[in-house]
């Protein structure tokens, strides 16, 4: 029977050594694979040993999830490790998400364990005296994942409910307004005084701090590794520290041997003038607080928190219980549908009606772009995302997703006229495309021998020849050190083509890493079902271009 692998989701804190946890010591020692991104995986080398390690880019997080999951399965101890802790914006929600996706189930599927670490908040604030020492709550401000309105809301929220707030991912190199605008709505609640602390890279090597204040926030850097901190309204900075207070009124004198109030007369109702009282639902000397006790009153006959939510909005909008309804229904989170479309495999000409419905379908808020293989990629604020498929159906549009999937890119077939070949080029498409890849994976089928829409530039290149195929494989479409596939089969016959790419594409897909271009699996595992690797690159000495992987 195979072993039952287990995976450990790790967070390792800031990054420095002496705030390591033991028990991420000992998982990141324990385990077989090591998983994470490229700079977390430097930051822990010195832990490690033997392991296998795979580390990827920054925005293949669901990649490492899968391939975690699928090592797990397979009977490995697997650390998916990420800085902070694994459960604030670290990578346990996905981990778990895959799971779920896959039907797992906590006593039959993989173990799965939590390794929590010190997150950013936390790390952060220790640099900067004592700002979160009060009701605090954390909001990112990158809107690649979460509808940039809710943010504002959260933000609006936070800032007037006096939270002290840290601010995670506040800015990146295309994403710059965000923080300018999170600062207007704070200074619409909050004095231009309130002390804010920027921490980049806390507790490693580049650290910085700057203690600053609301106002003068942005003229500092702020960049990816910043941590924003605002304090509250009572918070205070004291000798280049910045410390929020316990709480809003002090029941005790802090330069006093002898505290003015004994310890039960600090819990009397005259030392407490803002809380909220258990017999009256009062709030003590203040008067224009009865509403809330004759609300709490009228709450407490009803039996559900949506019957007291609505009971409350209607008492504080003058409107029926029943007229508020709509505003209390959870809120729908949009989300980004993100699609390819596209006339045809050979088609290439779209009509006025296709046109029509994308700006139908796209409206206002969404965007088209279009793509040098004659593909319109569509990315929609939606709730419905069916609702938008079946339009786009509905006009002949064939459809794709995008990302790390398999593309059938074919020429026209000469307007069409050379049409023997198109109906393998369909066949490819309906058999493999928009297949997920460790790595977009891209199938180039030309109608003749001249090539002329580039399939020998694909990572799969078949060109229709003599009323047979010739197979190309392994081009580098880009950089400096690009090639074009190596030649290496010709004559292929017809009804053996889509048997022979299936399962080309079949042992790609299982045995590539996270990441792997076609060419660089092919170079690594020196064959392809069968076919031998040749070094097809420049021979001349070529420098690497900064930004070339
Ligand atoms: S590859 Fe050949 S068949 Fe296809 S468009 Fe070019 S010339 Fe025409």
């Amino acid at each position: 029977m195979t072993q039952k692998g287990k995976l450990f989701v790790v967070g390792f804190g800031p990054g420095d050594f002496n705030h390591i946890t033991t028990r991420v010591v000992e998982v990141i020692q324990e385990s077989d694979l090591i998983i994470g991104y490229k700079t977390y995986v430097d930051l822990i080398q010195d832990l490690v040993t033997d392991q296998t390690v795979v580390s990827t880019g920054m925005t293949e997080e669901v990649a490492r999830a899968q391939e975690a999951v699928k090592q797990a399965e397979s009977g490995k101890k697997v650390a998916v490790i990420s800085s902070g802790d694994a459960g604030v914006y670290g990578m346990a929600g996905l981990v778990y998400e895959v799971l779920v996706e896959k039907g797992w189930k906590e006593a039959t599927g993989v173990e799965v364990e939590i390794i929590p670490g010190i997150s950013a908040i936390n790390s952060c604030a220790s640099l900067l005296g004592a700002p979160v020492m009060h009701d605090s709550c954390t909001i990112s401000l990158s809107d690649h994942l979460t509808p940039w309105e809710l943010i504002v809301k959260r933000v609006e929220a936070a800032a007037q409910a006096d939270f002290v707030i840290a601010l995670y991912n506040p800015r990146s190199g295309r994403r710059t307004r965000q923080i300018v605008e999170a600062q207007k709505i704070l200074l619409r609640y909050r004095s231009p005084e309130t002390p804010v602390g920027l921490v980049k890279s806390a507790y490693r090597e580049r650290q910085e701090v700057i203690i600053t204040n609301l106002e003068e926030m942005l003229n500092h850097d702020i960049g990816m590794l910043t941590t924003v901190i605002i304090g509250n309204s009572s918070t205070f900075m004291y000798d280049n520290k910045i410390i929020t207070p316990r709480g809003y009124r002090r029941k005790y004198t802090l330069n006093a041997e002898k505290q003015t109030l004994k310890a039960h007369q600090r819990l009397q109702k005259e030392a407490e003038p803002w809380a909220l009282d258990q017999e009256t639902g009062l709030i003590h000397g203040n008067d224009g607080a009865s509403a809330v006790g004759l609300l709490t009153k009228t709450l407490e006959k009803k039996s559900t928190s949506l019957e007291m939510a609505r009971e409350a909005l209607a008492r504080v909008t003058g409107q029926s219980a029943s007229q508020q309804v709509t505003s209390i229904v959870q809120q729908n989170i949009e989300s980004i549908f993100e699609l390819a479309v596209s006339p045809g495999v050979a088609n290439k000409q779209f009509t006025p009606k296709q046109m029509i419905t994308l700006a139908e379908v796209v409206g206002e808020r969404g965007t088209m772009e279009y793509t040098p293989d004659h593909k319109i990629i569509l990315k929609i604020p939606t709730l419905e995302p069916e609702a938008i498929t079946e339009k786009l159906q509905a006009v002949d549009f064939s459809l794709s997703p995008v990302g790390d999937v398999l593309t059938v890119k074919a020429c026209d077939f000469f307007d069409g006229e050379k049409a023997e070949p198109i109906p393998y080029a369909d066949e490819l498409q309906r058999v493999l495309g928009g297949m997920e890849m460790p790595k977009e994976l891209n199938i180039g089928f030309n109608g003749c021998g001249m090539a002329c829409y580039g399939a020998v530039m694909e990572d799969i290149g078949i060109v229709f020849r003599k009323g047979k195929f010739d197979l190309f494989l392994g081009a580098k479409p880009v950089g400096r050190t690009a090639h074009p596939g190596q030649p290496v089969a010709e004559g292929i016959e017809p009804d053996q083509l889509v048997e022979l790419i299936t399962n080309i594409v079949d042992e790609y897909k299982l045995k590539a890493h996270p990441n792997e271009r076609l060419f660089k699996y092919f170079k690594r595992a020196k064959q392809i079902q069968g076919y031998l690797y040749q070094d097809m690159a420049p021979k001349i000495k070529i420098e690497p271009a900064p930004c070339e992987d």
